[in-house]
């Protein structure tokens, strides 16, 4: 019961107060926890360093960007200068621009940086979700990893150099630029053509889903003339000198699309008229190396960002219902509400130890550019293959549970939930929405594991590969997933449209979901029993 009040005296200074003071990993004793444990040995130097960063995070870079995800500051173009010159120029906020320079400073790949610290910087990173830096991140990273491996050319190792330890105190920043008008996932399809002039490659036709479009490399594939075979390609966006006269390499910004979700992020549609690229890796394995490294290192970074968009809304989530009140009581102590956050903290936390787990096995195999070595052992090759497949496994499950358990603690809030400027946690729900769908959408992926459980079942059974990845776990839902997955595997394939194909399709959806879950369980108890 309550009287009237006309001076309402109601305000969420007490949360707001609480809110701004949060270290993101000072105050997630979890996250600590899977440090020590994920780590090992050299946990102590990660965690010191983890406390620095965190800092900035949570209390600086937090702040820009909630400040540009205003729609006032959102990213435009501007086509030609004021003498007619086309610039094609990403015009973006001050605060981008200075906090993509902070955080690119951080040296995230550079070979005085651990892969664990790396790891640990773009998870706290991700908490801010903010496209704009957070993407090409990733980008840079798959552009390491394939220049790693084949940069043999003056061009490539400073393209290596300048995005890996960077050029007089200047980090560049990658873009990958794969999908065309009529295809993303079947990227096969791919009509920008190849054209050798004068011992330089240059790029005719178009992309339409151009990301990081301010970056100043982009990985570009493309068929060379005459071949019905995808190449991969590094374009720089500007040809050396020209950055500051604003001449393009060759290519037009056409458009920048209108995005639902990773808004501070620019996705433009691009006309090739010439760009000058350069080779990278064999003419013929552009498909292979592009899924291979650039797109596994991307698919990784989803799940990785997923776990911390999830760590941030059950966090705010968490305290909210510890401060608001319905009916005299805290909501916090409804049961119902008690069961939903007990729900989205087993998904964050999950997800979380399962990205840290896979990103282990990804460490020990030397990186994604390690994969499949001349006179790999055996045991050497199931475990590249297993690490494949999680990948894809953990992207599928980790972005589809990020955006339900972040529309799970945006409920919590009540209304308050999907007002833009009360929390993060729409822009969290939107950008989770098209992590669903970049780097690989879910059924593209499950069709892609079906395909490769099938082919390698020659020399790896799926039910050993599920009982090497599941070691240790519950014997009888490990039987039952080894059964089930052999089972579909056996299926002849999963085009047919018709009835029985379709019931098994679903189960393969439904199965491979259950899969990832229990790979996920099993890190989350390695962590929790330590
Ligand atoms: C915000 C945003 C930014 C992006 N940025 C970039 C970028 O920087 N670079 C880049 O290269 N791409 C980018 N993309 C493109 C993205 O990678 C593609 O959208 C994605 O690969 C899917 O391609 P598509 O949109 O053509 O869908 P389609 O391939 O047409 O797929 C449509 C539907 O069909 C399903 N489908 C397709 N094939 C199969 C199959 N074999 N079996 C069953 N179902 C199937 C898909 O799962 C999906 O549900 C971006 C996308 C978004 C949303």
């Amino acid at each position: 019961m309550s009287f009237p009040d006309r001076s309402n005296p109601y305000g969420f200074n007490d949360f707001l107060e609480w809110r701004s003071k949060v270290d993101f990993y000072a105050d997630d004793p979890f996250i600590q926890k899977a440090v020590k444990y994920y780590v090992g040995e050299n946990w102590q130097a990660i965690d010191r360093e983890a406390r620095e960063i965190s800092k900035k995070v949570s209390f600086r870079w937090s702040k820009m960007a909630e400040a540009i995800a205003w729609p006032e500051k959102r990213p435009y173009m501007m086509h030609y200068d004021g003498h007619r010159n086309r610039i094609d120029r990403i015009v973006r906020p001050h605060e981008t621009e200075v906090m993509e320079k902070e955080i690119f400073s951080e040296a995230l790949f550079s070979s005085r940086t651990s892969p664990w610290l790396k790891l640990l910087k773009m998870y706290l990173i991700y908490q801010n979700g903010e496209a704009c830096v957070a993407c090409p991140i990733t980008c840079t990273e798959g552009m390491v990893a394939i220049l790693e491996r084949y940069a043999d050319n003056p061009e490539l190792k400073r393209i290596l150099e300048h995005c890996k330890e960077g050029i007089d105190g200047e980090f560049a920043i990658g873009a990958q630029y794969i999908s065309e008008i009529q295809g993303g996932s079947d990227i096969p399809s791919n009509l920008l053509e190849a054209v050798k002039e004068d011992d330089h490659w240059r790029l005719y036709g178009t992309k339409f889903f151009c990301s990081a479009t301010h970056a100043d490399y982009s990985m570009v594939t493309a068929k060379p003339q005459g071949s019905e075979k995808v190449a991969l390609f590094v374009v720089p966006s500007w040809l050396p000198g020209n950055k500051e006269k604003e001449i393009r390499n060759g290519y037009t910004i056409d458009r920048i699309k209108w995005k639902m979700g990773t808004s501070e992020l620019t996705t433009g549609e691009l006309t090739f008229n010439g760009a000058v690229a350069y080779e990278v890796g064999p003419l013929d394995k552009g498909v292979a190396n592009v899924v291979g490294i650039v797109l596994s290192y991307s698919r990784l970074t989803v799940g990785l960002s997923a776990a911390a968009f999830m760590t941030r809304a059950v966090r705010e989530a968490t305290r909210y219902v510890q401060f608001r009140e319905a009916f005299g009581l805290k909501i916090g102590n409804f049961p119902l509400v008690m069961g939903q956050l007990q729900d989205i903290q087993k998904s964050a936390r999950r997800t979380t130890a399962g990205a840290f787990k896979l990103y282990r096995s990804v460490i020990e195999q030397g990186g994604l550019g390690n994969a499949s070595r001349q006179g790999q052992t055996l045991e050497e090759k199931k475990e590249a293959f297993n690490i494949r497949e999680l990948i894809m496994l953990q992207k599928i499950a980790a972005s589809y549970d990020s955006t339900d358990v972040i529309r799970i603690a945006m409920s919590l809030f009540g209304g308050h939930g999907i007002m833009e400027d009360f929390s993060v946690l729409p822009r969290l729900y939107r950008d989770s929405a098209v992590n669903e769908l970049w780097e690989g959408p879910r059924n593209v992926l499950l069709m892609q594991i079906h395909r490769d459980l099938q082919k390698a079942s020659e020399w790896y059974k799926p039910e050993e590969f599920v009982r090497n990845i599941l070691a240790g776990g519950n014997p009888e839902v490990v039987d039952k997933l080894a059964a089930e997955m052999a089972e579909i595997i056996a299926y002849p394939n999963l085009l047919q449209a018709d009835e029985e194909t379709i019931r098994m399709s679903m189960r393969w959806d439904k199965i491979c979901h259950e899969f990832s879950h229990t790979y996920q369980d099993l890190a989350l108890a390695e962590v929790e029993k330590d």
